[in-house]
């Protein structure tokens, strides 16, 4: 186990490989990375004429994500919404292009091809 990550020489690599590394590195480049699921809750504020009384209830945005066994919420205030769910979808994308990358070692192991 002498063998470096930095060691890899991308030659080795396949096309496909190449490119779920460049796309995985160009989303983690951008700004944020966040792991979790986006809730939406509804409830009542209590206010007997607010219009919240009769229908669904005030939305609020929560960002759930479960670490060590345990459940964490967050609340997301609205002027945060869209940066988190950017930074959401991107861990998901990042996850996925990983995910591709692995398949591919998966491959190797299982063929026995260096
Ligand atoms: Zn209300």
């Amino acid at each position: 186990m002498t063998e470096k990550a930095g060691d890899i020489s991308r030659i080795h690599m396949s096309a496909a490989e190449r490119r779920f590394r460049s796309r995985l590195a160009q989303v983690l480049s951008r700004r944020g990375v966040m792991r979790g699921t986006l809730l939406v809750r509804r409830r009542k504020c209590g206010k007997a004429n607010c219009r919240c009384a009769r229908g669904e209830g005030h939305e609020s945005l929560f960002l759930v994500i479960s670490e060590n066994g345990r459940t964490r919420q967050l609340f997301v205030p609205k002027e945060w919404e869209s940066r988190v769910r950017r930074w959401v979808a991107d861990y998901h994308h990042a996850r996925e292009l990983l995910e591709e990358v692995s398949r591919i070692y998966w491959d190797k192991v299982r063929q026995r091809q260096d």
